[in-house]
Formats: C-alpha cells, sequence, structure tokens
C-alpha cells in the first residue's frame, strides 16, 4: 500500500494544532486560523477594549505602524493580499501573518453556517456534493475529483467539441436558464471563454463586473448573490480575489456555482482544460513528468493543475525560487490520496531549473502575478527572467516533443520567451480553444444536478 505522511496543521496565529480546536480555516501558501482566533479577532475589531483576549504576539494594527514592511513592500492580508489601505483593519500575528477584518468576517460566516446550517436556510447546502451520483452541484475545485470522473467530462468535452465545429446550432442544454458571470478580478479569457460555453448551450448569459455593479457602492457579496438569485439567476460563475468566496455565494444560491478563480485558491476548469489539452496531444498522461515553473506560490492554476494531474498518474515537478514555492508542497499533495484509491499523488520540489525540465513531457510555465508579490519575495524582475524565465535553450532539455502550456496572459519576455510562446512545441492557443468545450461540459455537469434537483 502507498505510503502516507500524517502532517499537522497549526493556527497561524495562536499555534494551536488542528485537533486542539474545532475549526482550522486555510489562506494561501500554508497558513491558518482557528475558530478561535476568528472569535477574538471579531470581538476586537468591534469593540478594541476586548484586546487582551488576543492570542500572545497579535494584535490590530494602529496608525502608528508602519504601512510598509521592514524590509520591501505593503504589509498585506496573508489570506487575500489586501494591503492596508484597502481594508477597515489589519491584525499582525506572529511571524509576519496579517488576517484583514474582511477575511475575519467571511471565516466567522463559514464557522457559523458550518455549526448551524439550518439557521442559514440552506442546510442541505454546506459542500458540493460529491460526485457518486455522477452529477454535482457546484465546480469549487478539483481536489476531490477521481480520474473516472476527470475521463468522463472529456468524454463530454469531446462532443462539445463536435458541436462547436457546428456554428449554426445551438444546444438547448441550458435554455431558460439564466448565467451570471459575476468577476471582481480581471479576465478576458475566462469570461468570454465562459460566456460562448453558456450561450452555445442556450442559456440567457449575463456578465456582471465589479466596478459596472453595486459592489462598488459597497454591496456585501451574500447581498449580491441574493439580488441575483431574485433575479433568477440559476448558475453563477464568479471570479474574486478572496479565497473562499465562491464556496461561500454556493451555501448561499439554490442554483450552481462554478468557479472561475479565487484567489490564490483554485481554478477548476483552467486545470480541466490544461489536462484535457494535454492528453489531446499526448494520450494519457501516467507516467508522464510535467513541470509547473515559475511563481506557484501565488497561483492558483497551479495548485487546481497538481490535483487533476497527479489523479491521472503523471508527477509533477514543481520548480520556482525558493521565495515563490508553497511549503511543504509535496507532502500537502501527498497526505490526499487520489479519490477511490489509496494511490499517492507524486509531487517532486526541485528549484533548480535544468534538473527540472530535464526530461520533462509538458512544461506550463506561469504568470508572474506581479499583483499578488510581497516584500522582498523578489531580486527583481530582471533578475526573475534571467533565471526563471522559459527559453529555447532551456527548452532543450526537455524530451523531444514536449509541450508548452501557459495559462495566459502571458509577460512575454518575463517568465516565457516569445520564440517558446509562439515556437512548434506551444499549445497555448489550443488550450484557449478547448477551454470553451471543457466549459461547456462543466456547465452540463452542474446543470444535471439543478435538473435533478427540479425533478
Ligand atoms: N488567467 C489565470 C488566472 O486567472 C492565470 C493568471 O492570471 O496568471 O489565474
Amino acid at each position: 500500500m502507498a505510503k502516507t505522511t500524517r502532517i499537522t496543521y497549526r493556527c497561524s496565529f495562536c499555534g494551536k494544532e488542528q485537533n486542539e480546536v474545532q475549526r482550522l480555516i486555510a489562506g494561501p501558501g500554508g497558513v491558518y486560523v482557528c475558530d478561535e482566533c476568528t472569535h477574538a479577532f471579531t470581538e476586537v475589531l468591534a469593540n478594541a477594549e476586548s484586546a487582551l483576549a488576543l492570542p500572545a504576539h497579535t494584535r490590530v494594527l494602529t496608525a502608528a505602524d508602519p504601512y510598509k514592511e521592514k524590509v520591501g513592500g505593503l504589509v498585506r492580508c496573508s489570506f487575500c493580499g489586501k494591503s492596508r489601505e484597502q481594508v477597515n483593519a489589519m491584525i499582525a500575528g506572529p511571524g509576519g501573518v496579517h488576517i484583514c477584518n474582511e477575511c475575519v468576517d467571511l471565516c466567522l460566516q463559514i464557522i457559523e453556517e458550518e455549526r448551524n446550517p439550518a439557521a442559514h436556510g440552506h442546510a442541505e447546502q454546506t459542500h458540493a456534493p460529491s460526485s457518486a451520483d455522477g452529477v454535482r452541484k457546484h465546480l469549487l475545485d478539483v481536489d476531490d475529483w477521481s480520474a473516472s470522473e476527470i475521463g468522463a467530462l472529456f468524454a463530454r468535452a469531446d462532443a462539445m467539441g463536435a458541436a462547436l465545429a457546428r456554428p449554426e446550432t445551438k444546444l438547448d442544454t441550458l435554455r431558460g436558464k439564466v448565467m451570471v458571470n459575476l468577476f471582481y478580478e480581471n479576465s478576458t479569457r475566462t469570461r468570454v471563454s465562459f460566456e460562448l460555453a453558456g450561450k452555445k448551450l442556450g442559456a440567457d448569459v449575463t456578465n456582471v463586473t465589479a466596478s459596472a455593479s453595486s459592489v462598488t457602492k459597497g454591496e456585501s457579496l451574500i447581498d449580491t448573490v441574493r439580488t441575483l438569485q431574485a433575479l433568477g439567476a440559476r448558475i453563477v460563475v464568479v471570479r474574486s480575489s478572496q479565497a473562499g468566496a465562491p464556496d461561500l455565494i454556493a451555501r448561499h444560491i439554490d442554483g450552481s456555482v462554478l468557479n472561475a478563480g479565487d484567489g490564490w485558491h483554485a481554478h477548476p476548469t483552467q486545470a480541466l482544460l490544461d489536462l484535457y489539452t494535454i492528453v489531446r496531444r499526448l494520450g494519457p498522461v501516467r507516467g508522464r513528468r510535467i513541470v509547473i515553473l515559475g511563481d506557484i506560490l501565488h497561483s492558483r492554476v497551479a495548485r487546481s493543475n497538481i490535483w487533476t494531474l497527479t489523479a491521472m498518474g503523471a508527477t509533477v515537478v514543481l520548480c520556482g525560487p525558493p521565495t515563490l514555492l508553497p511549503p511543504a508542497a509535496a507532502d500537502l499533495y501527498a497526505a490526499r490520496p487520489v479519490p477511490g484509491t489509496d494511490a499517492r499523488r507524486e509531487v517532486i520540489v526541485e528549484p533548480h531549473i535544468e534538473r527540472a525540465l530535464e526530461g520533462a513531457d509538458v512544461v506550463m510555465a506561469l504568470r508572474l502575478q506581479r499583483e499578488r508579490q510581497q516584500a522582498g519575495l523578489l531580486p527583481s524582475i530582471r533578475e526573475y527572467s534571467a533565471v526563471w524565465g522559459l527559453t529555447p535553450e532551456r527548452l532543450k532539455l526537455a524530451n523531444p516533443g514536449a509541450l508548452v502550456l501557459h495559462p495566459g496572459p502571458m509577460n512575454e519576455g518575463v517568465e516565457i520567451d516569445p520564440a517558446v510562446a509562439y515556437g512548434d512545441a506551444s499549445v497555448i492557443e489550443e488550450q484557449v480553444t478547448n477551454g470553451v468545450a471543457i466549459r461547456m461540459a462543466a456547465l452540463e455537469l452542474v446543470a444535471g444536478a439543478d435538473q435533478k434537483r427540479g425533478e
């Protein structure tokens, strides 16, 4: 039987282990906050007098505290990445961890609803249902997808691809259904791709962008969702800079939610379309060496890709500057076997780029997430590109016929040389094209669950 490693997670503020508290909520890059700290923070944010309740080395930052870290950039929330100027309050914990008032609120909502789902009027909706019966109500991440479920979705994507080749026909899978693209972060590819997918399936598609909606007038996420629901939305596709936002919406809506990227957390349809593109070119990925290169720490694309690639038996090699690699990544993934099996997920961390690329079958270059960088993680963009850029010379180390992927948008000349991006090995355009078929298959999947509920 495959060996699994037990890992203990701790609250980054009070240091308590997961079994000492009722709930530990994970942020990106290995930060956690427990239910006890969430309650203490809520109290102290409402009433400064209760500061005594805070754990040691934890306090609310005041105007007297510097807005910049000792070395380099702004003080940012370790959960959503917002700076102090962007939020009302920030709490600092030990070792440079921070949490903003908005993330405290979000964590409190999650904890309270888990404790008492009925009180929130959606007792049956605490989690996306398992796929045991071949339907999923939501698509929030791919961490619990099995190889057979992925295979079944790809078979449907093939059928959708065939339908897309007949531009004159529309399918009626989503006829009469309102689908809303709720985008709190910029996007071209993903938003347009979901829009085309929804329209091809016959849905009435509306796009809501943060700047154009009431969000700029201070409407909360839940209020927005209630409004959309009142207007008849059955499917909400959401992108947000806050990890966990799609999950929160899923708990407040009767319809289905598809995550189009949340913070550093997940981007499930991107991972599915990436794998689909690889499989269509190379066949099964079992035993293949797939290198994910670059800013892995901030990448929701990398996180979701690791789940799907390892579920199909590929070995994933994570390569990037040590400051941009999630700590203990290999152990974290290995600790969660592929659903329905005891197969260990094969993840290798290799910070040496030449060694990582040697013998690779696929190289997935990631965008350097400039908007999410924190102080001191990178010496300079120039140095990053010199050491970590995917150049034609470096690509020669990979296997003949190796594929190059990039989720877009590309920083050409930073993480990828244009000669590689537009060279023979590149399947970047195919990724974009395949995205529509994959999103159609994903929409059909959740629509199936919606149908079942209506029966
Ligand atoms: N478009 C992808 C995402 O939304 C990749 C990126 O932005 O770097 O995560």
